[in-house]
């Protein structure tokens, strides 16, 4: 068993979609080990997505993260990163699979509805910016 972290982003939470994904993500087979509605700053979104800081999307992918409130949470389940982002589907909704959230619920490329990461060692990194221990079950 091990885990994964995702955000449901400020476009998804904007359009009521809150309970339709999470209850994806838990008929997937998917254990809720935290969970919380929370926003980043500003400062939170550019540390969050440095790694494309010299992409031309990076303003306005920090401005959309940290526009509305996210739902941060850390998801346990064998192959929790890999399962995850098969079950999100691709970046761009008009790529991701049938079945998956990003084909029922993404509205554009950059506002894409979930986020998963994509490392054992980066779903550690995310989930422990947002949860203390005592939050974790
Ligand atoms: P995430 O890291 O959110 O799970 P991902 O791994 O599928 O997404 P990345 O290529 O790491 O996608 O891009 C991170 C995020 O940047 C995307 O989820 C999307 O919100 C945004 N993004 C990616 N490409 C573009 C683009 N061409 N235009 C606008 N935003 C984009």
């Amino acid at each position: 068993t091990n885990r994964t972290f995702t955000m449901i982003k400020p476009d998804a939470v904007e359009k009521g979609h809150i309970g339709g994904i999470l209850s994806m993500i838990t008929e997937a087979g998917f254990r809720i080990v935290a969970l919380k509605l929370t926003q980043l700053t500003v400062a939170d979104a550019e540390a969050f997505y440095a790694v494309h800081k010299e992409r031309p999307f990076y303003g306005e992918l920090v401005s959309f993260m940290s526009r509305g409130p996210i739902v941060a949470a850390i998801l346990e389940k064998d192959n929790a990163v890999e399962d995850f982002r098969t079950l999100i589907g691709a970046t761009n909704p008009s790529d991701a699979a049938e079945g998956t959230i990003r084909k029922k619920y993404a509205t554009s490329v950059g506002e894409n509805a979930v986020h998963g990461s994509d490392s054992d060692e980066n779903a550690a990194i995310e989930g422990a910016f947002h949860f203390a221990g005592r939050e974790q079950f």
